[in-house]
């Protein structure tokens, strides 16, 4: 199994992460503790010296990083070494890698970093519109219409100000994969994260309903209950569409019109609405995290 390396950085109590890109395939935007696979006959401190010079730019030597390691565990096929470095001073640290940032948090801070915000994006009448139809005309004419660069031009600005990811509510996810999904978004420019998408056929959850199968409402609020099973802590979301079926998530939602599609106006309401949280029970939270114990030598 591969060795690799992690370094846990602190000065003054704070730990040092770094932000992925949101270009990355896995974990986009995720924070993390520099570190990376020992090259073949690599010692672990080599290997720590060398990502730390080029992820962060900075020359680190023995006396800075502790003896053994502070802690093991195996992840995704590797087994990870955790080792405690302390930074002098006068160390600058950048993000020599690209990466989307870099900051030094307290332990409680690094709790919120896992949090993340969605985006329950609609598509006809949203991304697309009748005046973009008019707009192309051809389109129209073949009876198929696509996406608008400009809607999703806004969608990229909404993703861009608040570090939302995609989950797709859209009747488009029900004859595509969440990877079909993402082309179908990137081959008009889309930029972002398309995290999933809403589950199809569940049960209405309205006593006074006489319908058996949910509203769109019903369909997100069944995503956002399955999200803490797959790590995900949902700070905020806000729902986009030119339907209003969202039943008791209906404050959540942005409401476009399907002459339009989505406007600067209805992006400013959603950057808005993604800042201010909802109330905490509309969202299950999660089972209390496993506290694990830093502990073991190498
Ligand atoms: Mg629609």
């Amino acid at each position: 199994m591969r060795d690799v390396v992690v370094a846990v950085i602190v000065r003054d109590g704070r730990v040092l992460l770094a932000q992925r890109k949101g270009s990355e395939k896995n974990a986009p935007w995720a924070w993390e503790s520099p570190g990376g696979k020992c090259e073949p006959g690599e010692s672990h401190r080599d290997a720590l010296y060398r990502e730390l010079l080029e992820e962060l730019g900075v020359a680190v030597d023995e006396t800075d990083v502790s003896d053994t390691s502070i802690f093991r565990c195996e992840a995704f096929g590797f087994q990870l070494h955790f080792y405690e470095v302390h930074m002098q001073p006068w160390c600058r640290p950048s993000p020599a890698e690209g990466q989307a940032g870099i900051g030094w948090f307290l332990p409680e801070e690094m709790r919120r970093l896992r949090m993340t915000r969605i985006v329950f994006l609609d598509f006809d009448g949203v991304l697309n519109s009748t005046a973009f139809a008019l707009r192309h005309e051809q389109e129209e004419r073949s009876g198929v219409l696509g996406l608008d660069p400009v809607a999703v031009a806004r969608v990229n600005r909404l993703i861009a100000e608040t570090g939302a990811e995609v989950v797709v509510s859209s009747t488009w996810r029900r004859q595509r994969t969440r990877v079909q999904l993402v082309e179908v978004l990137r081959d008009v420019g889309f930029v972002g994260t398309v995290r999933g998408k809403t589950p199809n056929n569940v049960p209405c959850t309205d006593p006074l309903s006489k319908r058996h199968v949910g509203e769109r409402g019903d369909e997100i609020q069944a995503w956002l209950d399955v999200a803490p099973r797959y790590g995900l802590e949902i700070e905020s979301f806000v729902i986009i569409d030119d339907d209003s079926d969202m039943r008791h998530l209906a404050h959540r939602l942005v409401k476009t019109d399907f002459e339009d599609g989505l406007l600067d106006e209805h992006v400013e309401r959603a950057i808005a609405m993604l800042k201010s949280p909802p109330s905490p029970s509309l969202i299950t939270l999660p089972e209390k995290e496993d506290i694990r114990r830093f502990g073991g030598e190498s």
